[in-house]
């Protein structure tokens, strides 16, 4: 009952018309929800929290695409390595190894989004433009030799604006990360970006309007979450 169907139907619409990916955040919202959007259609699902990943994967149809949105502790990586389909919240290069590694035992190469910082909320993390430089610049150094990360695919950027009423600042944010994404794109290690992942239930039509191919809603399809997660 908690799925809003219009909403979703609306927002598909929505989106197909601008070429744009939809993922369902479905954090915190019980198996049954997930299912309800699956049935109309629903493929690409995102979670925030590891251990609930786990619950709900095994129980629900194998063709699901689980994104990664929240922040990943690299020692929980390997729990999800086997089936996860892209993670979207890559913060460190210590993150990007561990993914690595796992992804190497599961014989795989996994899809990464790149997590830039763009609001201005200290509390959100990400990578900032001289760090990308230098991650961007080691690895087309070390490329020279053999690719450091082989299990590993940059296929992207994500972030998240300030949480504000004010527009401009959020339409700001996101042109700022967008310059950021066609910059980076441009560069040898950029070569297979190419998902741009900024838009929420709040702001996914700015953040459309800004260049974004790919939008992250949770509470427009599935109600308010109970508590006030990340
Ligand atoms: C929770 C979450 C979302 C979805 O937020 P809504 O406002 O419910 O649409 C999107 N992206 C990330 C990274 C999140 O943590």
């Amino acid at each position: 009952m908690a799925v809003d169907k219009t909403q979703f139907l609306r927002i598909q619409q929505y989106l197909r018309a601008r070429n744009a990916t939809l993922v369902a955040v479905s954090k915190t919202k019980p198996v049954a929800d997930i299912e309800e959007l699956y049935q109309l259609g629903q493929r690409d699902f995102g979670e925030n929290y590891v251990q609930e990943l786990l619950e709900k994967q095994p129980l629900l149809p194998k063709n699901i695409r689980w994104h990664f949105i929240g922040h990943l502790q690299t020692n929980k990586v390997k729990q999800i390595t086997s089936f996860i389909h892209l993670i979207q919240s890559v913060d460190s290069l210590k993150l990007l190894a561990e993914i690595n590694k796992q992804a190497k035992n599961s014989d795989r190469v996994i899809d990464c989004l790149l997590q830039v910082h763009i609001a201005r909320e200290e509390t959100k993390f990400g990578f900032e433009e001289p760090s990308l430089e230098e991650l961007f610049s080691r690895w087309e150094q070390s490329s020279f030799i053999s690719d450091p990360f082989p299990h590993i695919r940059i296929a992207g950027f994500m972030g998240m604006a300030t949480f504000t009423r004010n527009l401009q600042q959020v339409k700001n944010e996101f042109n700022a990360l967008k310059e950021l994404f066609e910059k980076f794109k441009l560069r040898k290690a950029g070569a297979s970006m190419n998902i741009l992942s900024m838009g929420m239930s709040d702001d996914y039509k700015v953040a459309l309007e800004q260049g974004s191919n790919m939008v992250r809603i949770g509470s427009l399809l599935f109600g308010k979450r109970e508590y006030s997660g990340q």
